[in-house]
């Protein structure tokens, strides 16, 4: 049974009424087994409210991917729930999660993950065959043109740079207008000034598209332009603060 996500309003900080898209509960993850178990989530609570921008760090091995994958549905080996609306992540089967993921949920990696035989426009239309959704024009030029590859389109990823290369990635990830958009480090292979535009056309981008973003990165100027930040050390949130 699919449910579509409904919205719970709750009361937010200073008493405005938000929605909370995502609910996360009493997560753990172990890894392995035995001696050599190694526990990534421990009992980990977090409820993400639509249209906003998160950001979570913390130091390497920390947990910020293990967390991510869960909530995108790549993992469900974990005990806990992953609310999003009324369906728990961790308890679907693998084509209701395969289903959820593709029209809920985008994904931006570190190492963009592109396809080198397509050109950028097939890699960023790909996930829109896979959905079998008719795709217009003008709603994919309005989104390269947000994110400036529109003169990109036919070259293939090793004509790119790594910037353009995590645009059209980025491009890729919203193509079916997921609720959610979750990026891990995605600018962690990037140079400096890349990494500023990409992160600043990506944060624009999801702001006027009204997209629930939560991004893992280790950039203190990214953290400055989200909504909120949520710090992760040793498989525990160990600070939650709001921007002002
Ligand atoms: P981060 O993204 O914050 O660097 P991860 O979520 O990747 O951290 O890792 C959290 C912990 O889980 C680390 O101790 C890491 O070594 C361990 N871990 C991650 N993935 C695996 C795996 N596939 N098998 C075993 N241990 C893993
Ligand atoms: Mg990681």
């Amino acid at each position: 049974k699919f449910v579509p996500v409904p919205k719970f309003a709750v009361l937010g900080g200073k008493g405005i009424y938000m929605t909370t898209i995502l609910k996360v509960e009493n997560l753990t993850k172990v890894y392995g087994q035995g001696e050599a178990s190694v526990t990534a989530l421990k009992q980990v609570n977090v409820a993400f409210e639509s249209n906003k921008i998160t950001v979570i760090v913390g130091t390497s091995g920390s947990g910020k991917s293990t967390l991510l994958n869960l909530i995108g549905g790549l993992d469900k080996n974990a005990t806990g729930s992953i609310l999003l609306g009324e369906n728990n992540l961790l308890k679907l089967g693998d084509s209701e999660l395969a289903r959820i993921r593709t029209r809920k949920i985008g994904f931006v990696f570190q190492f963009f993950k592109l396809i080198p035989e397509l050109t950028a426009k097939e890699n960023i239309i790909l996930p829109a065959m896979i959905d079998k959704r008719k795709l217009d024009d003008t709603s994919l030029s309005e989104l390269t043109d947000k994110l400036k590859i529109s003169d990109r389109l036919s070259h293939y990823p090793s004509q790119l740079s790594g910037g353009q290369q995590q645009r059209v990635a980025i491009a890729r990830a919203i193509i079916n207008e997921p609720d959610i958009l979750l990026c891990d480090e995605p600018t962690g292979n990037l140079d400096v000034a890349s990494g500023k535009e990409v992160m600043e056309l990506l944060i624009d981008s999801c702001r006027q598209m009204g997209k629930t973003v939560i991004i893992v990165t280790h950039d203190a100027n990214i953290a400055k332009k989200a909504d909120r930040i949520i710090r992760i050390e040793d498989g525990s949130i160990i600070s939650d603060t709001v921007n002002e």
